[in-house]
């Protein structure tokens, strides 16, 4: 089966509003706490081996870096640092763009919450969950590092999020386990993304 996230090439960095690309097509952002494997959940929806190292270039940690999977359907890797460990000038501006960029990006059709499946539901993945709950926006998070638990731990984790998700935001967030290390939930997360951006599902 052909998968169109293959075709993700990095576009561009922005960190002002005025640098985004028009705002007419299709795009799934993707958010998550440093080191939750976010990077590499990226390289292993879109089969690249670095895709994302270009995210974690000094400098990137307060940008939205865009990776066109064709013209119009992106990709937006928003840094991890969210709002935390960075001085406060950055921090206004960039929790200022950020709250934008959620509050009127119509290319904005989805978002991705990585989440270490050991760690989940981390105060800013909820920050990040409640930006598209607010907007109407559909969001999915993945279970990420699952290959770290059993089978049996992975389930009673994913019913655990399951259920709080379900307390804090209805049935808007959907969740699933994954693994970019083991390649586990690969498939769903892709038919995920793939569907946000208006790709035919085989
Ligand atoms: P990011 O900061 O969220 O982009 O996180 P990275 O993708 O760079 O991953 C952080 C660390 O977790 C790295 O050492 C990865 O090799 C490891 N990691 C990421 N995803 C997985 C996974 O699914 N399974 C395992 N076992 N390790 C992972």
């Amino acid at each position: 089966m052909s998968n169109p996230l293959e075709k993700a090439k990095y576009l561009l960095a922005a960190h002002i509003p005025s640098q985004l690309p028009a705002d007419i097509g299709h795009e799934v952002a993707f958010a998550g706490r440093s080191n939750a494997g976010k990077s590499t959940a990226l390289n292993a929806l879109t089969r690249h081996k670095a895709l994302a190292r270009v995210s974690k270039t000094p400098g990137r940690t307060q940008q939205l870096v865009f990776f066109e999977i064709e013209q119009d359907k992106y990709l937006v890797d928003l840094p991890g640092y969210g709002y935390a460990k960075v001085p406060h000038e950055l921090k206004d501006h960039w929790q200022a763009f950020l709250d934008r960029y959620f509050r009127t990006r119509n290319a904005l059709k989805g978002l991705v919450v990585v989440m270490d499946i050991r760690h989940p539901l981390k105060e800013y993945d909820r920050h990040m969950l409640s930006y598209a709950v607010e907007r109407g926006i559909p969001a999915h998070a993945l279970l990420t590092k699952a290959d770290k638990l059993g089978r049996g731990q992975q389930a009673n984790a994913l019913q655990a999020v399951k259920k709080e998700l379900f307390s804090l935001f209805g049935e808007t967030v959907s969740v699933q386990t994954f693994s970019g290390e083991s390649k586990q939930g690969v498939d769903e997360a892709r038919a995920v993304v793939n569907g946000w951006l208006g790709f035919p599902q085989v």
